[in-house]
């Protein structure tokens, strides 16, 4: 694998800012993990585009994401290049002299924003996003989803770059989606996707975002460091009751804790590491399947080393 000088060598020949020996736990919702070799700023995708033809032949691994809010980073960090789609944050509406109504976002604008946009130009489909918070290629690589709909219900197009380079472009009906996963060509990162959404109502669109938000507000612990949810849920059986089934609920390993408010989520109370997090996980892991015969898979992603 390629060293850190290589790294150098190659990041060298690109414009933008690169933090080398980065703390991934300044950048993940869950404030750990460990160091990335490097991490970039991404400004633009011809920028994106180079700095990956010059990782690629030089076999340097690198990492697309988003908002990092739904990654763990193990303790012993990341050995490639991260790119974080910082500039990649272009909104735009558009209706089509059908009467469709587009909007195209960049991979790494907020969700909060396309879902203000929405609002703004009265149109509906995106609601389920309130209050996630990461970005729409994270969302859209996720097949991010929440109250009974997912990305794959709105979104009619991808803008990709491939591992060789190309820029391609899928249409809905070309992209197989499952469970918090699209299928997408390996290694293709998302520079863009398109949305096509219905007319709403002003008032009733708000009405939605703010019962989400109230929901949300509720149910999840945000007053601490979190990843979201971290199982899969099973088909009609959530991950939180079997969590809390097991008795799990406020379990702690390190400052890592079972949220006391629900049981899918782990927050960090303080200076919890990745492998706290991790310990845990295992331990609810290895439960479900020993008292109830059943498999929890992560949903959250894991990368880097011990
Ligand atoms: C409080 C809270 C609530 C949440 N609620 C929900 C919820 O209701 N539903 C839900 O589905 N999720 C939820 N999440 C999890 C998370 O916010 C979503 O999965 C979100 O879509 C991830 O986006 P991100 O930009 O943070 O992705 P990241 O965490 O940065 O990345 C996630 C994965 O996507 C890949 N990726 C990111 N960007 C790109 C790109 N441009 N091209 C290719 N691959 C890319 C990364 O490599 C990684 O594998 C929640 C998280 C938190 C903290």
């Amino acid at each position: 694998m390629a060293g850190n000088n290589a790294i150098k060598e190659v990041l060298g020949k690109f414009k933008g800012k690169v933090l080398f020996d980065e703390p991934m736990s300044c950048h993940t919702s869950l404030c750990v993990g460990g160091r990335a070799d490097a991490l970039v700023m991404i400004e633009d995708e011809d920028q994106l585009t180079q700095i990956v033809g010059g990782l690629s032949e030089g076999k340097i691994n690198y990492l697309p994401v988003g908002n990092l809010t739904n990654i763990i980073v193990r303790d012993g960090g990341y050995r490639g290049v991260i790119l974080l789609m910082k500039g990649l944050t272009e909104i735009r509406y558009k209706q089509l002299p059908d009467g469709g109504h587009y909007i195209r976002a960049e991979a790494g604008a907020a969700l909060s924003k396309l879902v203000g946009l929405t609002l703004t130009n009265e149109l509906t489909g995106l609601e389920f996003c309130t209050g996630i918070p990461g970005s729409v290629g994270g969302a859209l690589w996720m097949n991010a989803g929440a109250y009974g709909k997912e990305m794959k219900d709105v979104v009619s197009s991808l803008s990709l770059l491939t591992a060789e380079g190309r820029k391609i472009n899928m249409k809905r009906q070309d992209i197989s989606f499952s469970y918090r996963r699209a299928i997408l060509p390996a290694d293709a990162i998302i520079l863009s996707g398109e949305f096509k959404l219905e007319k709403g109502v002003s008032g009733q669109i708000k009405e939605k975002i703010g019962e989400i938000m109230r929901l949300r507000q509720d149910k999840h612990p945000l007053e601490y460091p979190n990843a979201g949810s971290i199982f899969k849920n099973l088909p009609g059986m959530p991950a939180g009751r079997i969590i809390e089934e097991l008795g799990l609920k406020g379990k702690c390993c390190g400052d890592a804790q079972v949220s006391l408010k629900h049981a899918n989520f782990i927050v960090n109370k303080s200076r919890a590491t990745a492998a706290d997090i991790l310990t845990l996980i295992s331990l609810i892991q290895d439960m479900a399947k020993k008292e109830k015969g059943i498999n929890l898979e992560t949903e959250v992603v894991i990368i880097g080393e011990n």
